[in-house]
């Protein structure tokens, strides 16, 4: 069995790939991939993505505000209130992305710093997107006491040393279709370095679809793709990848 750790089912084609989300879920479900994680990336969206998701019980929630959407309607108290919804099971995605928007890096971090504050005062662990700024995130995460709730480095293209200061944080590592990408070949490398017990494994799907259904609309059946690829980078069964990325993604968000 697999879980898709980071997907917004709120995202996928309703219009003609799919008819509602019980139909992706039993697509995925008919793939194996027994739970899912739909992510929360902004505050307007959250309460219908939630009420969407309420009737499945192996499909879980986050609630966050993106890097790149930080100038979307925010309000601290209400934040506060939606991320101690039980079906929250973490605070995310939240970080810093300089790749695509560095005019907005200060309000990120001040996102990223509220977020981090409310993931430790909850204890729920934080899902986070980084892009060009490895320091900044290491350095938000260490001064809000992020080591005591955890989480995840999701779609993970950064290099070994900054996933082995994420680990040493107690952070996992969560590995999305790109690995499968020919010219990945650094984060080949690094997946091959990391061991199985850090791994998750994602789509980010509507994005991201992995080889073979690249340039199509992922969904969370093809979470199996990336588990697949992993498995051969590793030299190890698909079976240990399946078990181990389920356990971790229960130790960590299930807790
Ligand atoms: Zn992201
Ligand atoms: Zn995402």
């Amino acid at each position: 069995m697999f879980v898709d750790s980071h997907c917004h089912l709120d995202k996928l084609n309703y219009q003609d790939l799919h008819e509602n989300i019980a139909d992706v879920v039993a697509k995925a479900e008919s793939s194996r991939v027994e739970s899912m994680l739909s992510v929360g990336v902004t505050m307007d969206s959250f309460p219908s993505m939630l009420e969407a998701i309420k009737p499945f019980k192996n499909v879980y929630a986050s609630c966050g505000v993106h890097p790149l959407d930080v100038e979307s309607y925010f309000d601290f108290d209400k934040f506060k209130q939606y991320a101690q919804d039980p079906r929250v099971v973490a605070i995310g995605e939240t970080g810093l992305d300089y790749h695509y928007q560095p005019e907005t890096a200060e309000l990120q971090k001040e996102r990223f710093k509220q977020q981090v504050e409310v993931a430790v005062a909850l204890n729920k662990p934080l899902i986070i997107h980084t892009r060009n700024a490895r320091e900044d995130t290491l350095q938000i995460l260490r001064e809000g006491g992020a080591e005591q709730c955890g989480g995840v480095i999701h779609c993970f293209t950064e290099d070994l040393e900054f996933a082995e200061q994420a680990m040493q944080l107690g952070f996992y590592i969560s590995i999305s279709g790109i690995v499968t990408f020919r010219q990945a070949t650094e984060l080949k490398e690094v997946v091959r370095a990391l061991p199985l017990e850090r791994l998750l494994i994602e789509t980010d799907s509507p994005y991201l679809a992995p080889v073979p259904h690249r340039g199509k609309e992922n969904q969370p059946a093809y979470v199996v793709e990336v588990a697949a690829y992993i498995a051969q980078l590793k030299g190890c069964a698909l079976n240990d990848v399946a078990k181990k990325t389920t356990q971790n993604f229960k130790d960590l968000f299930l807790r």
